[in-house]
């Protein structure tokens, strides 16, 4: 309105956003919703259970009300009781099929110290394992899987998403004329499984660097379906198997323009006539406003390598 003084709303929500993610960290690595589940407890009882500090865990309690992940109330004896959200339950207990808690570890223990240099990233122009965790960092999947718990924990975070939306991403389109698919970057194998469930005619391999191929075996795809394959390769310097459909969900985001169109055209190259690549990328839209969901689109080639152009 006229005269008032413009208030920087946005601008305070972003300089405090990292609060918000700190509290939730919090919460989950101290274990409150865990502890809350199916009772009520009061803060210093919850405090004791937890080896925590009473004024300290009010203050998390009731910032987590604020942030609609817990609720409290008034018991009869009038003490404030909290117990978790609908929403803490589905999401935010280890044993829940739709449990966001290894995504949310893997945010406060790698991905939150990486952003800590996002200036000095944005100045250099790469990525800042180095700094943050002491490894050669020229090669992003060398310095993410440093070690196999890594790999494990990285494989985790891709897999946790796909439990919650995989299904809606594998079905925006109507993948069934596709049988043979292959997910290049495939990782956990989360997007397989829905895509051999959705279109239970189809078979999917999973096509991914060695040692996360065995992991994927070994810790992910356990009870082997027979609809789903595995081949290990460097997509950049291996064949890539033939399929009719090439998924790559969340793989063009880590690489260059340049190499992007070498992976592009390598997948031309190998997919047979009238095959199609799924892409699955958050994008931003034309505004460069952010597109919070998914986007899926489908490009189908109208010809067999060599020949047509894509649609
Ligand atoms: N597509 C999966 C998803 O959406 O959950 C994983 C995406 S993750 C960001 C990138 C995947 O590409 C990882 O599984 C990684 O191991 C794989 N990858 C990276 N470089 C690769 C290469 N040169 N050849 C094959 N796979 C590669």
């Amino acid at each position: 309105m006229a005269g008032e003084e413009p208030y920087p709303r946005k601008i305070l929500q972003y300089m405090e956003g990292f609060l918000v993610s700190k509290a939730l960290f919090s919460a989950c690595e101290l274990g409150v919703f865990e502890r809350l589940q199916g009772s009520q407890w009061s803060a210093s009882d919850l405090a004791l259970s937890l080896g925590c500090s009473e004024d300290g865990m009010e203050r998390l309690l009731n910032t987590c009300v604020s942030l609609e992940l817990l609720t409290a109330r008034t018991d009869p004896h009038g003490a404030v009781v909290y117990s978790n959200t609908e929403m803490s339950s589905m999401f935010l207990l280890k044993s829940s099929p739709r449990s966001l808690c290894q995504s949310i570890e893997y945010s406060s223990r790698t991905i939150y110290l990486c952003w800590h240099y996002l200036s000095d990233a944005v100045r250099e122009g790469r990525n800042q394992y180095e700094k943050a965790f002491g490894v050669d960092s020229r090669d992003l999947f060398e310095a993410m899987y440093r070690s196999d718990e890594e790999m494990v924990k990285f494989m985790h975070l891709m897999n946790s998403v796909w439990n919650i939306c995989g299904r809606d991403v594998i079905t925006a389109f109507d993948l069934s004329p596709f049988r043979c698919i292959c997910d290049l970057g495939g990782c956990s194998g989360a997007l397989a499984k829905q895509c051999v469930s959705a279109f239970p005619q189809s078979t999917v391999t999973i096509f991914d660097l060695p040692k996360v191929v065995r992991t994927s075996q070994q810790h992910f795809v356990c009870n082997q379906d027979e609809r789903i394959c595995f081949c290990e390769g460097d997509f950049f310097k291996d064949e890539l198997p033939q399929a009719d459909l090439y998924i790559l969900a969340r793989i063009l985001h880590d690489w260059t323009d340049q190499r992007s169109v070498e992976l592009l055209t390598k997948i031309y190259q190998s997919c047979r006539p009238g095959g199609a690549v799924l892409l699955v990328e958050a994008l931003l839209y034309e505004d460069n406003s952010v597109c919070v969901c998914v986007c899926v689109c489908v490009c189908r080639w109208s010809c067999a390598a060599g020949g047509g152009s894509s649609v």
